[in-house]
């Protein structure tokens, strides 16, 4: 019988995690499925366990359930403890495995596609929810000099800090707090793009050659971006990059194989032009 996967969220017509799926499993050789499932606000446990009985290999999660599908799992890897949420689970007999394989997205996406070392950089992490979480401890193994967790809620990232303060130097505040320092690398980890907002970043804060990272994606320019463009950040990037390859480990959790993600990102970044 073909394996069968999927990606739960809410919502979650929107995703190309099917579509990224699909050209992984064609060059892997695999014969699988993978579709998008709607799980009601109030039915995630009860709709992984459908999709379990219904023959459900693996899930990955979006939002709004990553910490849910974390308080569901049996087991879980150590990225998803440090990380507090789920973005993979895995169907094995009556185990529920959970990872998380955002972080090594985004730092792959970092270091192999945009070519970028982590080791030494002052990195600026905006914002301090689900998906900053995700990508700190991540972010820290990389040995930057730094790394600073700016939110407008300042109590949360410096709940952050605390809580990854053995992890490395980590530090916190809200975005008045960076006025007067410099960074290698800022990446957007705020859903402030999603609505069209802009941050209130002071200026200068973007180093000569700096990269601005937005975790959104999507046709044209984000606010963030925009600004980073204005305030002279030396090379921007959006999110494709890292939602490919935290698709790609989990295909890995799965199938026990990396799929080749260049050609993939390629032909997504042709669609969204
Ligand atoms: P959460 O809802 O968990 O967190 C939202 C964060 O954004 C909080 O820190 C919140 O601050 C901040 N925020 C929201 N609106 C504003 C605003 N107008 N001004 C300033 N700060 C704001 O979301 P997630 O962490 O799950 O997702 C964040 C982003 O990352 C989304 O855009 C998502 O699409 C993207 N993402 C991309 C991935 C990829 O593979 N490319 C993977 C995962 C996420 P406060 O605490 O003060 O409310």
């Amino acid at each position: 019988m073909t394996d069968r996967y999927c990606v739960l969220g809410n919502p979650v017509a929107h995703s190309r995690s099917p579509a990224i799926h699909a050209r992984f499993a064609a060059q892997c050789g695999q014969d699988i499925t993978y579709e998008a499932m709607l799980a009601p606000l109030d039915g995630f446990a009860e709709t992984v366990r459908r999709f379990i009985a219904g023959g459900g290999k693996g899930a990955n999660v979006t939002v709004p359930f990553k910490e849910e599908a974390f308080r569901l799992c049996t087991r879980r890897s150590t990225c998803a403890e440090r990380a507090g949420a789920v973005n993979t689970l895995a169907f094995v007999g009556d185990e529920i495995f959970g990872d998380n394989t955002d972080g090594a997205g985004l730092v792959r996406d970092i270091e192999i596609n945009l070519g970028l070392a982590l080791p030494g950089k002052r990195i600026l992490l905006l914002g301090a929810g689900g998906a900053a979480r995700g990508v700190i401890a991540p972010l820290l193994v990389g040995r930057p000099a730094g790394l600073f967790i700016a939110n407008r809620s300042a109590d949360k990232a410096e709940a952050l800090a605390r809580q990854f303060a053995d992890n490395g130097t980590v530090d916190a505040g809200n975005f008045a707090k960076i006025a007067g320092l410099q960074f290698d690398i800022v990446i957007n980890a705020t859903s402030a793009s999603l609505a069209g907002d802009s941050l209130p970043l002071p200026d200068g804060i973007f180093a000569p050659g700096s990269l601005a990272y937005d975790m959104m994606y999507g046709k044209g320019e984000t606010p963030f971006l925009a600004r980073a463009r204005a305030q002279g950040a030396g090379r921007l990037a959006d999110g494709l990059g890292m939602l490919v390859e935290q698709a790609a480990e989990a295909f890995l959790v799965w199938r026990g194989m990396r799929p080749e993600t260049t050609p993939v990102l390629a032909e997504l970044r042709l669609q969204l032009a």
